[in-house]
């Protein structure tokens, strides 16, 4: 590992001043995922700033319903949130599907958002990689590409976003809060993941001097209602193949609301609004359900060994959907 200069930030404000008067600086939160790639030499910070000692670790509710989550509060205890398991049971379940029980107590909401891709080009250095080494090529191209993406993908990178929390924050419309020293803005999470397109190393809209100090889950009553199901190689320690994040409201057979997006096919995690559009208003059946799922999936482009996602992909969609279904049927 490069050396490199260790601080640990007292406060948010020299957080800020430190990053915004240094080049080369990254965070550190929970460090399960820079660790790993500074060991790697994927990243080598000149300076890394610990901000664990940040106050940025409430769950509180505001005034107007939404819950603000403090960007340091661990994956753990954010699925074992009361708030968080009665209203966005989508969420907790989303969380506690990834990684492991120790990754989890110490990975943080803001850790996950900016977690880099599994592809293991981008890990190894002897590979053309343009998220890493940009305008090297891309060796998952033509190359072994199980795991890529089939939505969103460029002829520059095809690599899938790995987050499963940042697969349900996408369906809830939650909104990340950051911070720099030039004061707050608020990102809608759907705009803060980019694709790929000719730039694969700019990978969100978070700005080199900015903190990522909290996510916002406004009110969502279908949420109540939701559920995520994740397909992967093995029960445990395993990146998404297809996850689908999925809440559903009918009234007299019909659709009311509906929210999907989808992990583990997509260079961001993906909101599935081709899907809704089809099943607003629309009987809640298996056949309307595949039909709306067929539809989203349609622009796929996959690659020599990944075209099994676009039917797992279906499938797991109206598997979810028909599960949500006949236990609003039930109850
Ligand atoms: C073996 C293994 C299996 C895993 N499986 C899964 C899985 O199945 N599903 C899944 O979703 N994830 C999985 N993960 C990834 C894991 O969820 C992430 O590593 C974790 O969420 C990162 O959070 P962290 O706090 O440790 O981030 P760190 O490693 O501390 O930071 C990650 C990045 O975010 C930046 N950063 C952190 N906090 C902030 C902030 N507040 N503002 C600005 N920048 C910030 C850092 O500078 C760094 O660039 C797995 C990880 C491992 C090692
Ligand atoms: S898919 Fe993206 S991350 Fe993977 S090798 Fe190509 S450019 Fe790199």
């Amino acid at each position: 590992m490069k050396p490199f200069s260790y601080l640990s930030a007292p406060d948010t404000a020299t957080a800020l001043r430190t990053i915004a008067d240094s080049e080369d600086v990254k965070f550190l939160a929970g460090g399960t995922n820079l660790v790993d790639l500074m060991r790697e030499g994927i990243e080598h910070p000149a300076t890394v700033i610990d901000i664990t000692r940040l106050p940025l670790t409430g769950i509180e509710e505001l005034p107007d319903g939404t819950i603000r989550v403090g960007a340091l509060v661990t994956n753990s205890r954010l699925a074992a949130d009361p708030l968080i398991r009665t209203r966005y049971p989508v969420l907790a379940k989303a969380i506690l599907l990834g990684a492991s029980a120790q990754l989890r107590n110490m990975a943080t909401v803001g850790g996950n958002l900016l977690q880099r891709t599994r592809c293991m080009y981008f890990y190894d250095e002897a590979s053309a990689c343009n998220k890493r080494a940009p305008g090297s090529g891309c060796d998952a191209i033509g190359g072994f590409s199980r795991g890529s993406a089939v939505l969103g993908a460029s002829e520059h990178c095809i690599a899938t976003h790995p987050s499963d929390m940042a697969v349900a924050l996408v369906m809830l419309d939650a909104v990340v809060e950051v911070e720099s020293v030039h004061g707050i803005r608020h990102v809608p999470i759907a705009e803060f993941h980019r694709v790929p397109g000719d730039t694969p190393h700019i990978e969100t809209a978070l700005a080199a001097d900015e903190l990522i100090t909290a996510i916002e889950l406004p009110p969502v009553p279908a949420a109540a209602h939701s559920s995520y199901r994740k397909v992967r190689d093995r029960a445990s320690y395993a990146f998404a193949l297809v996850s689908v994040a999925a809440a559903l409201a009918v009234e007299d057979g019909r659709i009311t609301e509906v929210r999907l997006a989808l992990g583990g096919v997509a260079t961001k995690p993906w909101r599935a609004h081709i899907a809704e559009e089809l099943l607003l208003g629309a009987e809640a059946t298996d056949e309307n359900f595949a039909r709306a799922a067929a539809a989203e999936l349609a622009p796929a482009l996959p690659q020599s060994d990944n075209t099994f996602k676009i039917d797992l992909a279906q499938r797991t969609v109206v598997a979810v959907l028909r599960k949500l279904n006949a236990e609003r049927s039930a109850s």
